[in-house]
């Protein structure tokens, strides 16, 4: 899509033309751990800032000022300085924190412009997609209650948005929950938005091989009796919670 055209349809912040993305780290190869294309050789970006603030967040070094200093773990980086990292990638991960909250910024734009292979979004699905020709989503709005409160954590008019991407085959679910009555509201959540039921995902809570495979193993019945897909997290088995993976 031509650039100009793409920053029309999204009314960018046009305040922001001359900042870069603040990044908070860009890697691979590596394989992508989890969800429906787990398995699928890639490279992360991963940016700053996330709008919650989940207990059990694994990526806290992105957003929570509490515990980390945001301003030592970002770097502001151009669309081409980023874009020369990942030049030969044929799928590139765009990962957060919670990466929409860039996608009206010009640099943005840019980078999705100047990346070569295919690019997929992790968002939490709060905020409603814009028009910019992302590859996939994969939407992970957050059931559990130890975060932020329900009318924050869950947006339904932009799960609807993500919805009818899913029905293009552009969205899937993916839901992080850790006992079987967390899989029942995951379930009643996609019932609810009607998404397709053959990009429904659940996957265990944990930064741990220990705490993913127990969550794994108190979520696996109720997800089959839901008719829901079930993802591990590869790159946790592999590397525990360590960067990089
Ligand atoms: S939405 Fe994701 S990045 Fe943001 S706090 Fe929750 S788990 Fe962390």
């Amino acid at each position: 899509m031509d650039n100009h055209r793409a920053m029309e349809m999204i009314g960018y912040d046009a305040s922001w033309a001359d900042h870069g993305l603040d990044v908070s780290e860009v890697f691979g190869p590596v394989y992508q751990g989890e969800g429906p294309f787990a398995g699928r050789r890639c490279h992360f970006i991963r940016l700053m800032r996330c709008n919650l603030s989940c207990s059990w967040c694994d990526t806290p070094f992105t957003w929570d000022a509490s515990r980390f200093d945001l301003h030592a773990e970002s770097t502001e980086m151009t669309p081409l300085a980023i874009a020369d990292q990942v030049a030969d990638a044929s799928l590139v991960v765009i990962s957060g924190g919670e990466p929409l909250m860039w996608q009206n910024r010009h640099a943005f734009v840019e980078l999705i412009d100047l990346i070569p292979g295919a690019v997929h979004v992790e968002t939490n699905g709060t905020i409603h997609p814009s028009g910019l020709p992302i590859d996939h989503y994969v939407v992970s709005p957050k059931v559990n209650d130890q975060g932020d409160p329900l009318k924050k954590r869950i947006k339904f008019e932009a799960l609807r948005s993500f919805a009818a991407l899913a029905d293009q085959g552009r969205a899937s679910i993916k839901i992080v929950v850790r006992d079987a009555d967390e899989v029942h509201r995951a379930a009643d959540l996609m019932d609810g938005l009607q998404w397709p039921h053959e990009s429904r995902w659940v996957m265990p809570e944990g930064t741990s091989a220990t705490a993913l495979l127990a969550h794994a193993a108190a979520i696996e019945e109720a997800a089959l009796t839901r008719g829901l897909n079930l993802s591990l997290r590869q790159h946790v088995l592999l590397h525990g919670d360590q960067r990089g993976y």
